[in-house]
């Protein structure tokens, strides 16, 4: 490895109650051990105090640092986890513009290596980036510790579409739905299958809340859900009593919930389900990967035998592997991606193009005027005004930018990443594989670096982007 001579450690003190955090001083260590493993010289730490902050807030020396770096004093950055570094994507963008024009290639994080040189390690570093992020947010923690809070006082949560039974309140019983729940409930505990009762919805002309047709899987949801028997779940799991009434009775709701979530019942195939189920390949022979469940744990196998012409040398852990593509797909359905996104093909390019640009300038816009309002600069009035202005416009031109690229399972989520995050473990599973296949073409699953370790590593997944 290279000699560097003028190297930027960084650090970060972050509020966080939850005590996963390290503190500044073990980061510092952990970071000049690194430094002096490679026989690298620190040319300067940088330490921020970003205790109150998750976005809008000055970091006076990562500043410093950029100025540094782009002024070609720093040869490399050192820094504990990509996670101190940034706290939001776009930060990340712009730190790698900035050592991509001064020539630093060399940032080294305590978890690995990221080679800004390499187009695709740089992008395994962003998605490792947003990964993290989603998963140590201060933001996002201060949302589910309310969120826990609202589950324990019983009342409903509002985000998402409202629960069919249930009026938009999500308390007051749907006066032609909630009839329709009971008749379900009663029809199932008398034998009728799911099948049966689905058609049943279609011809009564019965729609979800979505306006959609349903589906077996969508029934047996509606019909498991404690809440149609007034108990409050948070997280798949009852913590308690609602606040609104039940439309079936308890007992009625523990039945059905044995009846239809009886594994002997859940055979077929939306049993198991492998979310990329025709999105992987070998990574030795190129075949395609299929389900190769192994010990009770969903894994996808380069399968060899008759039936299968795999070499058998690549296997991975499914879990693991679909939340990383599928934070890797919601990444790149961001914002800063969306530049890229719209260097499609076809006609409309140029109409797309400043759609995509219109509906980044106001989603910018709105995180803007979210931040003014936190500090103070506007009133809630005044923000709420804006706000309902702006979102017009951008339902207006997620419609267009929808009918003019016809990427009708990701446009509505374009710039919206995190609004689709947060609905995710919600939609129902096509519309998954749907959102997924929209934005990646294939991945190749590169052999396990210990073989029989079928374990994610960042490394070992090559994507295919559509978009
Ligand atoms: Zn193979």
């Amino acid at each position: 490895m290279t000699k560097r001579t003028a190297v930027a450690v960084y650090a970060r003190i972050s509020q966080d109650r939850s005590g996963e955090e390290l503190g500044v001083r073990r980061q510092l260590a952990d970071c000049r051990a690194e430094a002096a493993r490679r026989g690298w010289t620190v040319a300067e730490e940088y330490i921020d105090d970003d205790s109150s902050a998750y976005s809008g807030k000055v970091r006076p020396s990562y500043d410093r640092m950029l100025a540094d770096l782009a002024e070609g004093r720093r040869d490399a950055v050192v820094v504990w986890h990509m996670d101190r570094l940034h706290r939001r994507p776009i930060e990340f963008e712009r730190f790698v513009e900035v050592c991509t024009r001064a020539g630093v290639q060399d940032v080294v994080t305590l978890s690995g290596d990221v080679d800004l040189a390499k187009g695709d390690g740089l992008l395994v570093a962003r998605v490792v980036a947003a990964f993290a992020a989603s998963e140590s947010d201060a933001k996002r923690r201060r949302g589910r510790r309310k969120a826990l809070e609202i589950a324990e006082s019983g009342r409903p949560m509002m985000g998402g579409p409202r629960p069919f039974g249930f009026l938009d309140d999500r308390v007051t019983h749907h006066p032609a739905e909630a009839p329709v729940v009971r008749e379900l409930a009663a029809r199932a505990l008398a034998g009728e299958t799911l099948i049966s009762l689905s058609t049943w919805l279609q011809d009564s002309g019965v729609r979800t809340v979505g306006g959609n047709e349903w589906r077996t899987t969508t029934v047996r949801q509606l019909l498991t859900n404690p809440r149609a028997w007034g108990m409050r779940v948070h997280q798949g799991q009852v913590i308690g009593k609602a606040t609104w009434e039940p439309i079936i009775t308890p007992e009625d709701g523990e039945r059905l919930r044995r009846l239809l979530l009886d594994p002997a019942r859940r055979t077929n195939r939306s049993a198991r389900r492998y979310l990329l189920t025709g999105m992987l390949r070998c990574g030795k022979c190129g075949s395609p990967l299929r389900s190769a469940p192994k010990d009770g744990k969903r894994r996808y196998g380069c399968a060899m035998g008759p039936d299968h012409r795999g070499c058998g040398g690549v296997f991975i852990y499914a879990e693991m592997l679909e939340r990383f593509v599928t934070e890797a797909v919601l990444y790149r359905l961001d914002s800063p991606v969306m530049d890229e996104v719209l260097t499609g093909d076809g006609d409309n390019d140029e109409r797309a193009r400043a759609l995509g640009e219109a509906i980044k300038a106001d989603t910018d816009q709105l995180d803007d005027l979210a931040t003014m309002w936190a500090d103070g600069e506007v009133s809630k009035a005044e923000w709420l005004k804006a706000r309902g202005r702006i979102e017009s416009r951008l339902e207006a031109s997620r419609a267009e930018f929808y009918r003019v690229t016809h990427r009708d399972a990701v446009a509505p989520y374009l710039g919206r990443g995190d609004e689709l995050r947060a609905q995710w473990d919600g939609l129902a599973f096509s519309r998954q594989v749907a959102i997924v296949k929209a934005v990646l073409a294939q991945a190749t699953i590169l052999p396990a670096a210990v073989p029989g370790r079928h374990g994610l590593d960042p490394e070992r997944v090559e994507p295919e982007w559509r978009l």
